[in-house]
């Protein structure tokens, strides 16, 4: 534990030391579970953002994109069942005054449970080498057999309550469990409660006449409410889908491991309308291919996982979550929904229009079911830059740290450094970057020795540098320096453009899906 708590907070700090991201408003001493994006943050944000919108619109003939406003109609959100449901079961501790999700706490509980049968798992893998059957072991093993009951057992009892807002039973269930407040071992609780995340705001100028709004907490029900006027705007058959990306809030109860869960986050959403009968199958395509699209950054296909939900949401038929191995292990990264019919007949009923399609092949109107895919930005964020920060042992013993992110995604692709700071050397060099910068961010650096450099850029997670010396004002020719494998290379000037733009354009990785 205390390893994963030091990786994490190396990786906070070295988000702000290298400018990717910084606490909001920090000179007075910060806001919460909100952050910014500093000057390489931006970029990385904005990179995975087009990453998705590539693979999701430019990709799909028949997904199109749009912009809804963050404040919508108030009715919005009755309709979606927000104002009634969207609510997380709260629980304060009396002694230490801290506020919990009363659910994550029996789940991490459950977590500890399983973690002990993974534990015994492990160790008969060891034991039993090549011949080790897990599946029979885990239906064998008594004590790996009690452990998942229990787990099971705690899970599903929460979930019962839960769906009958039996808020006392969540409570017991916590007692019963002696489940302490993490942070200082009290178990002295209050009731749970429940709690909207919904954040509120007023629009109009005077007190008695201002209209009560919310921050959207989704980016679906701009889609939702749009959905008509899209279809006959660009003549679109069912299928075909909607994208958007774009902020969110929630006025989460516990917001911490830092841009994971926070107040004020952005969503990447696409809900793909289909004809009723046909969702399950879209489903399971939307499954598969959102998984290919993760996959194909290349952080590695152990460290993803489907988690098929049990208890569904009050609009589903079947959903799932992409999970990633963040430092602080498994979590949803991305959700997959088949939503049924359930949103646009809610919004059908609450405005009296009617958002049905036409389908001509049948001469019939219906109203379409949902498949939605939705990511968030920052979990995407986290993921690509947890995983990409390395410390590695270099053969004569010194440790770099480097940031390998997917090349597609960095936000500087090559940075030119001029060996020295004299003899034409730095001229040409600003050469080499007014050629670039027409293709890619470039990044000029001229100061300390060159291998200090080349460390820098590293950290900073830029793929390439290309060094300019005396030798190229010569023949025109500089050296390329890969950031993973630290080859060098004497290349041509005039091919710098191809050799970054193979390993850096959007088109080679996508073409990996
Ligand atoms: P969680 O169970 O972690 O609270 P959720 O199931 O409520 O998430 P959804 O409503 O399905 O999340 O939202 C879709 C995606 O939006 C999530 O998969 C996640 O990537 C992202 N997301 C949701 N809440 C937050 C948040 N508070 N901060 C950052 N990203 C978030």
């Amino acid at each position: 534990m205390a390893k994963q708590d030091d990786l994490f907070k190396n990786i906070v700090s070295h988000a702000k030391e290298y400018g990717y991201i910084f606490p909001s408003s920090e000179i007075y001493d910060g806001l919460s579970a909100v952050y910014d994006y500093a000057q390489n943050g931006v970029e990385l944000k904005k990179n995975i953002r087009e990453y998705w919108w590539k693979a999701m619109v430019q990709m799909h003939e028949n997904i199109v994109g749009i912009d809804a406003a963050i404040l919508m109609h108030p009715t919005t959100w009755k309709a979606s069942g927000h104002v009634d449901a969207f609510n997380d079961p709260l629980i304060d501790n009396k002694d230490s005054k801290k506020r919990y999700r009363a659910d994550v706490l029996i789940e991490d509980y459950a977590e500890k449970i399983n973690q002990k049968a993974q534990k015994e798992i492990e160790k008969a893998r060891a034991r039993f080498g090549e011949a080790f059957n897990e599946q029979e072991f885990v239906t064998t093993n008594a004590r790996v057999v009690e452990y998942l009951a229990k787990k099971k057992e705690i899970l599903e009892r929460m979930a019962r309550s839960l769906e009958t807002e039996n808020l006392a039973d969540v409570k017991a269930l916590i007692e019963e469990l002696e489940i302490a407040d993490p942070e200082t071992g009290s178990k002295n609780w209050t009731d749970v409660k429940q709690f909207n995340l919904m954040f509120g705001t007023k629009l109009g100028a005077s007190a008695e006449s201002a209209m009560d709004l919310y921050l959207r907490p989704e980016t679906a029900q701009g889609i939702f409410v749009n959905f008509l006027n899209v279809q006959k705007s660009g003549r679109m058959k069912v299928p075909f889908g909607i994208a958007q990306t774009g902020k969110a809030f929630r006025n989460e109860i516990v917001a911490r491991q830092f841009i994971f869960r926070m107040r004020e986050f952005e969503q990447m959403e696409m809900q793909f309308f289909v004809k009723p009968g046909e969702e399950m199958q879209w489903y399971k395509y939307w499954k598969t291919t959102r998984l290919n699209w993760h996959l194909s950054l290349g952080l590695g296909k152990e460290n993803y996982r489907f988690h098929d939900h049990e208890k569904l949401a009050h609009y589903a038929n079947a959903a799932a979550d992409i999970e990633f191995n963040f430092p602080f292990g498994f979590k949803e990264l991305e959700g997959i929904h088949s939503r049924t019919d359930f949103d646009l007949k809610a919004h059908e009923k609450h405005s009296g229009r009617k958002l049905q399609y036409f389908d001509p092949e049948t001469n019939q109107n219906y109203v379409p079911y949902v498949v939605e895919t939705s990511v968030g930005l920052d979990r995407m964020f986290l993921a690509v830059f947890s995983n990409s920060l390395k410390e590695e042992t270099l053969e004569d013993g010194s440790v770099r740290t480097v940031l390998r992110l997917p090349a597609v995604l960095a936000p500087t692709k090559a940075a030119v450094l001029p060996l020295i700071k004299r003899d034409g050397l730095p001229e040409l060099a600003q050469e080499i970057i007014e050629d670039l910068k027409w293709d890619f961010n470039v990044a000029y650096d001229e100061k300390d020795a060159v291998g200090r450099r080349y460390r820098r850029q590293d950290a900073l997670g830029t793929p390439f540098c290309i060094t300019v010396d005396h030798q190229s004002l010569e023949d025109k020719t500089v050296t390329i320096r890969h950031r993973d494998s630290m080859k060098q290379d004497r290349v041509k000037v005039s091919e710098l453009k191809d050799i970054i733009n193979q390993e850096v354009s959007m088109r080679t990785w996508l073409q990996k899906i």
